[in-house]
């Protein structure tokens, strides 16, 4: 048994058994130790982002004092819906290790496979895109690109 994907599953049971979040758990390496370990806390907190993978991203950020994970790699318990897997990808992590499949995860109720179709699609979704006032949301974009001491990420 992996021991970083049993840390994983640790923490989505204990989550479960203490009604914090659905069975999910991540826990983020370095340098083959385990830096932070996450469960989902949706419930707990009533915060919907509140996912294995995102929390065990922000500790590990937190602790390393550093936005970029790219020398981190993520174990989770279930493959990274689309929001996670975003926040990986701006992380910097280059590895995700997972358990259980999108699929498996839609079987039991937590149906992201759709927010997949929807992403890949461009429509379907009942959320209303609308676009207002983009002159001067782009004076940001220009401030931000003439200011001398920005820092990228
Ligand atoms: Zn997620």
């Amino acid at each position: 048994m992996n021991y970083f994907m049993q840390t994983a599953i640790d923490e989505a049971r204990h989550g479960m058994d203490h009604n914090h979040g659905g069975p999910f758990g991540a826990v983020i390496v370095k340098d083959g130790e385990i830096i932070s370990r996450a469960h989902n806390e949706v419930l707990r907190t009533n915060d919907p982002t509140a996912h294995a993978e995102i929390l065990a991203i922000r500790q590990a950020s937190e602790l390393l004092d550093r936005f970029d994970l790219s020398d981190c790699e993520i174990y989770t318990t279930s493959e990274p819906c689309p929001m996670c897997l975003a926040a990986i990808y701006w992380a910097r992590i280059r590895t995700v290790y997972f358990g259980s499949g999108k699929e498996d995860v839609a079987r039991i109720g937590f149906d992201d496979s759709r927010f997949y179709e929807i992403i890949r699609s461009g429509n379907g979704s009942e959320l209303s895109r609308i676009n207002i006032e983009k002159e001067k949301c782009l004076e940001l974009l220009k401030r931000w690109e003439k200011k001398p001491d920005k820092q990228m990420y």
